[in-house]
């Protein structure tokens, strides 16, 4: 009723064809409020024109100069290329233009103009390809202003986006606050309205913090709200499926090739007091990446099996499932684990396959099912569920949490996180569940080297990943985006992959690997760098969490500005998990002091918790959208650390909402009822995550 017009098809707003349309449900927007919701992942700030001495590399720059020299025009095939240099007192750049044989005419020797642009440095000069021109009195008005930037696909132009939000904006008419007046005057929030427009469309720094701080808020309420309604079925239910501790669990402890550390035992001293206790188990295990949490994992659904229920462990991709189902699989063979009848359940397989292991699971035949979000889909039914063990549960939200567990009767639930949340957030955060800390890490591992590097660095890293190779080591070489111009000055998959294969000889296997590739194929991928088959993995940020390969040695990450430190930490989690010295190469691509500051603390440290911390104290309001955590929870724009004062007003204020309206059924609270519904994705959609 109230969010009606979210829901309409943008092909319905004028100027979007089906062409466009395409290209926008690459991006997985559909509707209006798709587009609403569709923030920008940065935006570009309009800055006083800089000196040519100041000019900085690999940022956008405007600069006001005089065209010196010839304008020249030439032809390579049917390409146009105009090009000129320009210069003021401190310096010269060398501009040149594509395609736009006109500005040869128009563009005179002699002549100033603001040019804006990215700036490169070739040799010891500075270019702009294809700045943007700007007269001073036009130039003028636009000082101070910022220009949003969305995350793009090929074909996909930021203009096209930009129109299409306004007409967006234009089409939905009046959008409805929800949060009761009283709230957003405690908070200092601006409405609901307005903040959404204020991301889009900020005037200033300051109003696109606010306007990120209520939407942020709107998110963190909506999360807190749907956990307490979810906690309402599943508060202290009594444990139907208890457990007793069994002889297959030592069996396994005493053939690994190592031993657990005292915090593994601890924490799995906890899941066996859970099990055989007398209410049915929600425990969440936090532990850094690398601290073994995957084998508690087969700890404890060797012991559900051995007590006669079923099992199931959750992935948040279908990569990493399916790793864990081969790990299983090996394991059950290698120490005789009899009692332990895995499949893999994902939603690539065949339709016929995924029949067969539905009626497996049916009728009982496997008792330990691994798999991602297909798992809980309503065709699967369990024999007699008695465990669900969530992998990565930053990953996952609320509903999918509630879903599975909804399968068995009084299921258990066992959730493991690498997020290093502090104490405190966590409870509000995952309310309903108890808390076990790993925190030791297992001995014996030589720490991770690191270094902190600029571009020109690449040659030396190239040389030193051949020599990795070479000794039989692998190498994952990360890059932001996928494709070529999504983001200007931003290294893309497809591009790198071929640059390294051109670079590296010819011996050396280069294979790429992004979201956006087939379930299958990324299967395949993932499957032969296991084997060994491929020697180095250029990929987005797919591989961040869980991939387990020991062999692996080296991880280099291009554009690690853009990046989180948390997330940068979780990035290199995937080395350092044998007995091989391991190395993390981070190439920084801004000349930025504060950015290069930043990354420093990852040289300095391997302990996730200090380096949350740490980025949390280093990161300004303003910094946000280009580092904030990625994905933690599902939170598009709240961000778990820096906002932890909404986090906690967000938890009391939906229960006072709650404690006066349990059900959210009072006329005052229609709004938000409908808000809750709703599937658009202006609000974190916790089904797609
Ligand atoms: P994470 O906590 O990030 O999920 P994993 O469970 O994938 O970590 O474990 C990382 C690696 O450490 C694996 O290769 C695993 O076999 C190994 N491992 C786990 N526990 C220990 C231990 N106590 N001692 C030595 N190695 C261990
Ligand atoms: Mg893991």
């Amino acid at each position: 009723m109230y969010f009606d017009a979210f829901d309409e098809n943008i092909t319905g707003l004028k100027g979007i064809g089906d062409k466009t349309a395409k290209l926008f449900n690459k991006c997985q927007v559909y509707t209006c409020g798709d587009l609403l919701g569709y923030y920008p992942r940065g935006y570009d700030l309009f800055e006083a024109p800089r000196r040519a001495c100041d000019l900085k590399e690999n940022c956008i720059n405007s600069v006001r100069l005089t065209i010196t020299g010839h304008v020249t025009k030439r032809y390579v095939r049917s390409l146009s290329i105009v090009a000129f240099e320009a210069a003021d007192e401190t310096g010269k750049v060398r501009i040149t233009f594509f395609n736009a044989p006109y500005l040869a005419n128009s563009l005179k020797s002699g002549t100033n103009h603001i040019f804006r642009g990215i700036v490169r440095k070739k040799g010891n000069f500075f270019c702009m390809d294809h700045p943007k021109l700007y007269k001073d009195e036009e130039y003028a008005p636009l000082i101070g202003k910022l220009m949003p930037r969305y995350p793009l696909t090929k074909g996909l132009s930021n203009n096209t986006v930009l129109k299409s939000v306004e007409k967006a904006f234009y089409n939905v008419g009046r959008i409805h606050e929800f949060v009761p007046a009283d709230i957003l005057e405690r908070l200092g929030l601006m409405s609901y309205s307005d903040a959404l427009m204020g991301v889009h469309f900020p005037k200033d720094q300051n109003s696109l913090e606010n306007a990120r701080r209520r939407l942020a808020y709107n998110e963190f309420l909506q999360f807190v709200i749907k956990l307490r309604l979810l906690k309402k079925n599943t508060e202290d239910v009594p444990n139907t499926s208890p457990m007793i501790e069994v002889a297959d669990v030592a069996r396994l402890t005493e053939q690994l090739p190592y031993k657990l550390t005292g915090a593994q035992m601890r924490a799995f001293e906890d899941i066996m007091a859970d099990l055989s206790g007398p209410s049915v188990m929600n425990r969440l295990i936090q532990g850094d990446v690398g601290s073994g949490k995957t084998i508690l994992a087969m700890m404890a659904l060797l012991t559900a099996a051995a007590n006669g229920y079923q099992g199931a462990l959750m992935a948040p991709t279908e990569v990493l499932a399916a790793q864990h189902y081969e790990n299983f699989r090996e394991m059950i063979a290698k120490y005789g684990l009899t009692a332990l009848k895995p499949a893999l359940l994902v939603g690539s397989l065949t339709a016929k396959d995924k029949k067969e292991v539905q009626r497996q699971i049916a009728e009982g035949e496997v008792n330990c099912v691994i798999g991602t979000n297909a798992l809980i889909q309503e065709k699967v039914s369990y024999k007699n569920l008695g465990l669900v063990v969530t992998d990565e549960q930053h990953r996952f939200g609320v509903r999918q949490r509630g879903a599975l567990a909804g399968k068995g009767i009084n299921t258990h639930v066992l959730a493991m996180s690498a997020t290093p949340i502090p104490r405190t957030l966590a409870i509000i955060l995952y309310g309903d569940l108890h808390i076990s800390i790993v925190d030791e890490m297992p001995k014996g591992r030589l720490p991770i080297k690191n270094c902190v590097v600029g571009p020109s660095y690449r040659p030396t890293a190239y040389k030193f990943i051949k020599d990795q190779v070479e000794k039989g080591r692998q190498v994952y070489v990360i890059c932001p985006m996928i494709e070529e111009g999504e983001l200007d000055g931003v290294e893309n998959v497809t591009t790198y992959t071929e640059t390294l294969r051109s670079s590296l000889p010819d011996s050396i296997n280069v294979q790429m690997l992004h979201g956006k590739m087939k379930n299958t194929q990324k299967d395949e991928i993932m499957e032969s760098f296991a084997r060994k088959d491929i020697d180095v993995l250029v990929s987005t940020t797919v591989i961040e969490v869980g991939i387990n390969v020991p062999n692996a040695t080296v991880m280099m990450i291009e554009n690690s500005e853009r990046f989180g430190l948390s997330q940068l930490h979780q990035l290199r989690g995937r080395v350092g998990r044998g007995k091989e010295q391991s190395y993390c190469i981070f190439i920084n691509s801004s000349d930025d002091e504060d950015t290069a500051k930043r990354l420093d603390v990852l040289n300095k440290s391997n302990d996730g918790f200090k380096i949350a911390e740490e980025d949390l104290k280093m990161r300004g309001p303003g910094d946000l959208f280009g580092v904030r955590q990625s994905g933690e929870l599902g939170f598009k724009l709240g961000d778990i650390y820096h906002d932890s004062d909404l986090v906690k007003e967000s938890a009391m204020d939906a229960d006072r909402i709650l404690a006066s309206d349990p059900d959210l059924s009072l006329p005052q609270h229609d709004v938000l009822r409908e808000l809750m519904a709703t599937k658009s994705s202006v609000l974190v959609d916790f089904t797609t995550l």
